[in-house]
């Protein structure tokens, strides 16, 4: 077969740099391992219940994931978070706190001691840094906020958010947003009043789903590629010849290509520049995944004595609970659960216990059902369970990431064609995934452009093999 580009991986980032590219006109094909695309994005229903074994919601506040929503013609079927979702809830001293969503959310609750929330307020006074060394998530909010706020608030939402640890994770990285604020105003929260002043807006958490779930995106990006979708195929190697691509599948055989994308997890994309870019394929090896496994539990409504009101809980790690966090999932959005029954989904594991989420799954039910006993007042057993378990859940964005994303993404101008995207270059969230991908393929579609009139040379090189 020989296409103009071959995509390595059927998950939301390849999915989608296939379809743009397919759109500007561009011969694609996806090569997918597993027998199914979509990645991470699996939606299952059972019983009644809808379970998200990945992501649950999207940033509706992400311009290119709901202008591709709109493209798919999947905007009748989307859905906004459910009127009933008043609260978030993080947990401390072993019960759950209730907090406005508001900014001022944590200010006003007595979640944190008058003295943690004096120190916030103080944040405005503490001098900028500028030595320009990385920090941590943890100790960045900490010098600016105070230990209490990061330790109580931060850590528990970069738990819920990246399944990762607030002290291994990178400042830089992951809210480099917050570092160019300090720079420019001196302050964070001098930054966020001055640009409220400025009749600006600040990054917003709304979310959105579809009535199917998340699974009705890689569907119906799937349809719009049609025969382009080539599934249950492993790519193990990559051979760059003058002027084209060989990927090498095994027994599925070969295919010719103008350009290659590696849109796999950095595990994978590791193995293919084995040989070929050893820069980037150590730096693709040091970024860790650590296993996650989601446990969807279905109660009666009477079985809750918790309201579930909100989003769900978070916890802190001090609290060491086995359940990071819970999403009140038939709460989020319409449909998760049967007239007169609710869903939850708690995550376990991640850079915080990632021993946790390899439990036998009978034994994570257990677990899981014993934290909403104690925090949500469940009684009885659950109708129903699932239990996913990633191996690799999400991408880690830790000290040093910057560089190594620097390292690998320079594989582009050291072997002209080879492209990578994925949820390990600018964040993990679908949104940011549907947004890069769009990216890449915009720069896809020049290279292919420019080569049409001036064939650059490609060295021959064999990229490498997938055991
Ligand atoms: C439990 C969980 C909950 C999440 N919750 C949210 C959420 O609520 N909101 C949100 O925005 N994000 C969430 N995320 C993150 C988001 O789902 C992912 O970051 C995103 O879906 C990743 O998409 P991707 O295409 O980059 O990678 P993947 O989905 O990992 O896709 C990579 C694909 O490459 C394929 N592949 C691998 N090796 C090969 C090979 N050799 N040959 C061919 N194919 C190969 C794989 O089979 C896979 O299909 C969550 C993730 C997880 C795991």
């Amino acid at each position: 077969m020989s296409v103009d580009v071959a995509i390595i991986g059927g998950g939301i980032s390849g999915l989608t740099t296939a379809y743009q590219l397919q759109r500007a006109g561009h011969k694609v094909a996806v090569l997918e391992r597993q027998v199914r695309t979509g990645g991470n994005a699996i939606s299952e229903r059972s019983g009644g219940f809808l379970m998200e074994h990945g992501p649950s919601s999207l940033n509706a506040g992400a311009e290119a994931a709901v202008a591709l929503s709109g493209k798919l013609g999947l905007n009748d079927q989307r859905c906004a978070l459910g009127a009933g979702v008043r609260y978030r809830y993080l947990v401390g001293q072993s019960r759950v706190d209730r907090l406005s969503p508001h900014p001022h959310g944590v200010l006003n609750s007595n979640y944190l001691s008058m003295r943690g929330r004096l120190r916030m307020l103080a944040e405005c006074l503490v001098a900028a840094r500028t030595d320009g060394t990385e920090e941590s998530i943890a100790d960045f909010w900490s010098r600016r906020f105070g230990q209490e706020f990061s330790d109580r608030v931060i850590d528990p939402l970069v738990g819920g958010l990246f399944a990762g640890s607030a002290s291994a994770m990178s400042v830089d990285a992951v809210f480099g947003a917050l570092l160019e604020m300090e720079e420019h105003y001196g302050s964070i929260s001098r930054g966020i009043f001055q640009r409220r002043l400025a009749g600006g807006s600040m990054p917003g958490r709304r979310l959105f789903s579809w009535r199917t779930g998340m699974g009705a995106l890689p569907t119906a990006l799937a349809k719009q590629l049609g025969p382009a979708i080539h599934t249950g195929i492993v790519v193990r190697r990559i051979r760059a010849t003058p002027g084209s691509f060989r990927v090498e599948t095994g027994t599925s055989g070969t295919v010719n290509a103008r350009a290659v994308v590696i849109a796999t997890q950095p595990h994978v994309a590791s193995t293919l520049f084995q040989g070929v870019d050893d820069a980037a394929a150590q730096a693709a090896a040091a970024i860790s995944a650590p296993p996650l496994a989601v446990v969807f539990l279905g109660y009666r409504r009477e079985q809750v004595a918790h309201p579930l009101d909100g989003l769900g809980w978070l916890s802190p790690s001090h609290e060491k609970r086995v359940v990071s966090g819970t999403l009140f999932s038939s709460t989020m959005f319409p449909g998760r659960a049967p007239k007169g029954h609710v869903a939850l989904a708690a995550y376990v594991g991640g850079a915080r216990a990632p021993e946790l989420a390899r439990q036998a799954p009978e034994e994570l039910v257990v677990l899981a059902h014993a934290e909403h006993r104690e925090l949500l007042g469940v009684k009885g057993e659950p109708v129903i369970t699932k239990i996913r378990q990633w191996p690799r859940g999400l991408p880690q964005y830790n000290l040093g990431h910057r560089d190594r994303i620097a390292t690998i993404q320079g594989i582009e101008k050291r072997l002209p064609g080879l492209f990578v995207t994925g949820n390990y270059f600018t964040g993990p969230a679908v949104a940011t995934c549907i947004a890069q991908a769009a990216e890449t393929a915009d720069r896809i579609h020049d290279f292919l452009s420019e080569r049409g009139q001036h064939k650059s040379d490609i060295p021959t090189t064999a990229v490498n093999t997938i055991q």
